[in-house]
């Protein structure tokens, strides 16, 4: 892990021996959604951070808020936990797993006077609770005697007040000049039924209230957190030391925020809900899980995370760092292979028709322990459509009339003809002569070509569904929203296209789902959970044209 302020704080620590040299840290999700890859990022950092400092870390469900919370999440966060490479061990712990505890930690704050029952609606603490200019006011019930108010939460606890008639407070400062400290409320009513102690409990804590306890309960040394948790840090400290508890250090870093991406897990319910998404594995998705189904790696993903580094500022980190990584991980080890995604029909004039032939194909030029393979070639093909310009513009060096390219792998063929439909003038094939001279893909006279193509032959090809990905949004930043408009409005309505005509070279037959291929000249691509056998369904990850690579090497000057 690189050096960074938090692991300076830990050798601070260790040099000091606040904690006696251990490293606790944990990853605390709410399940109320699936993991994204800001979480991912929150992730690495408390693993790595563990790993390197021999250290554990804990896998910790926050689950506090019965109302938006499932068991499916559980299960998702853990499977994504998993994937991306690291281990809980036996350290699974579950928020609810402490609310005893934390209704005997209340009791004991009321019996110091600390806390009170308030009998203010929502609405009136908030009221109450002045802003930035105006100090809060006392509530009218702060200065209930301590024994009425034990037996008011006792009550409270045993169902005897509908949802929001009390609450219990802290009883802290109301002219405190960080207004997390006016009174913050520790628990609410709600006659709800949570996914663990089902009707065991009618109150709930509060996040601020909770998260200390929690951490404290598990021992944590190192308790990270996103930057908007700093002012809430006075609260976090003030909750232990009244307590008297296990007091755990609390840091925050600057979330991961990426441009086009939207990473509020509320939003992205509503994308799922709304169905503007097949669910929350849609590979455009930025959840774990859609990443995975998009076709990238844990590794890709981890080598991002560490990349991106941890800061104490916020940042947007261009979008086009992550698919860098996807890329540079795929290129190592995706193996290469020719698809034809619009496919354009080719007829070999002088090649016989009763022949065909396999040419030896390179698997992966960056990984010669890959191999080779055979790759079947004979007298009708399939090129891309967009490969053949029958009045080329002067860049464009593909097919043409009377020109010649190299098909890759094959030979050199030269266009002959065009056939066309007679109703609409489109062109429906293309007739070339081949240079049996150049097989393999070399003309021993060094004649050259301008273009190498990818093909495949009609005859053995298979057919295949080929998704492309484009951005969800077509804003840079679509969390922020401008007035009277909706995030959804900022929905890119191209962000995927499908192609169900594709053909495809004949080894891809046994891929099964979730491997990953270099379709030659077009981009990296997955197969997707829908394919069946013959009927193969791949999701693009990312293309091969890497903007980052070339915004890095202006940046060092090269
Ligand atoms: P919400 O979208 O509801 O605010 P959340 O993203 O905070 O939820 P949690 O389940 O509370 O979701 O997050 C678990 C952990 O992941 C927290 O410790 C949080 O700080 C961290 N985390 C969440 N989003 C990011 C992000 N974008 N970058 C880095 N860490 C994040
Ligand atoms: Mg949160």
């Amino acid at each position: 892990m690189p050096a960074n302020f938090i692991q300076d704080l830990i050798d601070e620590h260790a040099r000091t021996g606040r904690f006696g040299g251990r490293v606790v840290t944990r990853f605390p999700p709410e399940p109320n959604g699936y993991l994204h890859i800001g979480h991912a990022k929150s992730i690495c950092l408390n693993f790595g951070l563990a790993a390197a400092n021999g250290g554990a870390c804990n896998l910790r469900f926050d689950d506090t808020n019965p109302t938006t919370e499932e068991l499916e999440y559980v299960r998702a966060i853990e499977e994504d936990v998993r994937w991306l490479g690291f281990d809980w061990g036996e350290r699974l712990y579950y928020a609810s797993n402490y609310f005893e505890q934390m209704y005997q930690y209340a009791v004991a704050l009321i019996r110091k006077g600390k806390a009170y029952v308030c009998d203010l609606s929502a609405e009136e603490i908030g009221e109450y609770r002045g802003s930035f200019t105006v100090p809060g006011r006392d509530s009218p019930w702060r200065n209930r005697g301590v024994e009425e108010n034990l037996e008011l939460f006792a009550r409270m606890r045993a169902g005897e007040f509908p949802d929001g008639a009390k609450t219990l407070r802290a009883k802290i400062d109301m002219a405190s000049p960080n207004l997390n400290l006016r009174d913050p409320v520790m628990y609410r009513i709600l006659h709800a039924r949570h996914h663990r102690t089902a009707d065991a409990w009618c109150i709930y804590p509060m996040y601020d209230w909770a998260h200390g306890l929690e951490d404290s309960i598990e021992r944590v040394t190192h308790s990270i957190c996103t930057l908007e948790f700093e002012n809430h840090r006075p609260l976090y400290d003030w909750f232990l030391d009244e307590l008297g508890v296990h007091h755990p250090q609390q840091i925050e870093f600057a979330r991961l925020n990426l441009s086009y991406t939207l990473m509020s897990k509320r939003k992205l319910l509503e994308l799922v809900r709304r169905g503007v998404v097949a669910g929350w594995d849609d590979p455009r998705m930025p959840t774990i899980s859609g990443l995975r189904r998009r076709g990238y790696t844990p590794e890709a993903i981890r080598e991002f995370c560490a990349r991106i580094g941890v800061a104490k500022a916020d940042s947007v980190v261009d979008v086009a760092q992550l698919e860098h990584a996807i890329r540079e991980d795929l290129n190592r080890r995706a193996a290469r292979v020719m698809a034809v995604l619009r496919p354009l029909r080719v007829v070999i004039e002088n090649y016989p028709e009763d022949r065909s032939e396999e040419l030896e194909a390179i698997n992966n030029p960056e990984d010669p322990s890959a191999g080779v393979r055979r790759v079947p070639f004979s007298r009708v093909l399939y090129v891309e459509r967009e490969d053949f310009r029958e009045d080329p513009p002067k860049q464009f060096f593909r097919l043409a009339p009377g020109r010649e390219v190299r098909l890759r792998y094959a030979y050199f063929v030269r266009c002959v003809g065009v056939t066309k439909d007679p109703h609409s003038g489109e062109v429906t094939e293309l007739r070339c002569t081949y240079d049996p001279a150049t097989r393999g893909g070399d003309a021993p006279d060094q004649r050259r070509v301008k273009a190498t193509l990818h093909w495949v032959s009609a005859a053995h090809a298979l057919r295949g569904e080929v998704r492309l990905y484009d951005s969800l949004f077509t804003r840079a930043d679509p969390e922020e929203v401008d007035a009277g408009r909706d995030f959804l409005d900022d929905v890119n309505p191209r962000s995927v296209e499908v192609l169900r005509d594709c053909r495809l070279e004949p080894s891809l037959a046994a891929a099964s789902p979730g491997s990953r291929f270099q379709f030659e000249r077009l981009g990296y691509f997955c197969v997707d959970a829908d394919s069946r056998l013959g009927a193969p369904v791949f999701n693009r990850t990312v293309t091969l044209r890497d903007t980052w690579a070339k915004i890095e090497r202006r940046q060092v000057g090269r």
